[in-house]
């Protein structure tokens, strides 16, 4: 197979739009659509200037979606003074798979010379997944209680970091398969949500006067996950591809493989999913109010256990924490 653009040898057939790419034509491929995003999205506000640069915070995993995300947004940006990167990788304290993942999150700031900041469950909060996932004390997934402690750090750390935007290196696959989990679930609020977080554009959500709220981006949402695997993999990243043991496999999975089904006899469903979704999204956010910057992220009160916002006495990292016998180190 020869190369649609050049003719050279093909690294890549993409099924869903019939194009066999040569290995240079297929990274342009990547980089545009993360580009293409960070236009369309409208992530860079007209206020940035080389003196008001946006601070941006990149979760870094060391997974091959983030270090993908974070290398190609340096590169775009390395030689933009409107933009300053910083990383943020996060330790939830998983023997075997997160130490490994934090080294190559090192190897890549180290190369591409990137602000880095690491924190972790064990010193934030006095606890670690393996714990918790072993004594599991309300009964439910890991990754429900690890995705609540990550989403309080990754906020409250973009506000100490001063970061105007926090960007994740979700990919197609992992938005169709929350859009697909949603509508199975019947959830149109969580539709609302996730549009608001995850596929509205900037300038869409009406920002209030809360220094609290820090928008979020998913430039790499268009990329499918294999095509991102290849991307690493061609250029030689240092992506650390492992999954986590405590992953929860049980509804995500059968998604998962319902997904990848689908695609093989179907080319393309992962992109007509996201956008019918996109458009139900809206109108789903219009109804539910989400992009008054997000209604996930506003409260009318505030926690009386640790004083940030939330609209139930007590906010769910805080009962959270109590239930595993954790607790916040750092500050009220
Ligand atoms: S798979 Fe679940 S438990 Fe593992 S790091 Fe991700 S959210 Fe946490
Ligand atoms: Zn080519
Ligand atoms: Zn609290």
């Amino acid at each position: 197979m020869g190369c649609r653009k050049c003719n050279r040898d093909a690294v890549m057939h993409a099924a869903y739009s019939g194009a066999d790419l040569c290995e240079q034509h297929f990274r342009e491929f990547v980089e545009r659509r993360v580009r293409h995003r960070v236009r369309e999205d409208n992530l860079i506000p007209a206020s940035a200037t080389p003196e008001n640069p946006q601070r941006w915070l990149v979760g870094l995993s060391g997974g091959k979606d983030s270090v993908v995300l974070t290398t190609i947004l340096h590169e775009t940006f390395a030689d933009d003074p409107r933009i300053e990167l910083v990383a943020l990788t996060i330790h939830e304290g998983i023997e075997g798979y997160r130490d490994e993942s934090v080294d190559a999150c090192k190897t890549l700031v180290d190369e591409l010379g990137i602000e880095h900041e690491m924190v972790s469950y064990e010193e934030e909060f006095d606890v670690r997944m393996d714990a918790v996932a072993e004594s599991d004390p309300m009964g439910m997934a890991p990754c429900a209680y690890c995705g609540v402690f990550r989403r309080d750090l990754l906020n409250r750390h973009a506000r100490e970091l001063d970061a105007d935007l926090i960007l994740t290196g979700h990919n197609l696959d992992d938005e169709a398969e929350t859009a697909l989990m949603n509508i199975l679930e019947g959830d149109v609020e969580q539709i609302a949500d996730h549009y608001a977080t995850s596929i509205a554009g900037r300038d869409e959500i009406e920002q209030a006067d809360d220094p609290e709220f820090i928008p979020r981006a998913k430039p790499l949402r268009e990329v499918p996950e294999r095509e991102v695997a290849l991307y690493a993999h061609l250029r030689g990243l240092p992506a650390h591809i492992a999954e986590c043991p405590h992953a929860d496999r049980s509804f995500r999975g059968e998604i998962q493989t319902l997904l990848h089904d689908l695609e093989d006899r179907h080319p393309g469903t992962r992109h007509s999913i996201m956008a019918g979704y996109a458009e139900f999204g809206a109108l789903a956010a219009d109804t539910y109010g989400t992009l008054k910057q997000s209604s996930s992220e506003m409260s009318t009160g505030t926690c009386e256990r640790c004083g940030r916002s939330t609209d139930r006495s007590v906010c769910r990292t805080c009962e959270l924490l109590a239930a595993v016998g954790g607790n916040r180190q750092s500050e009220k």
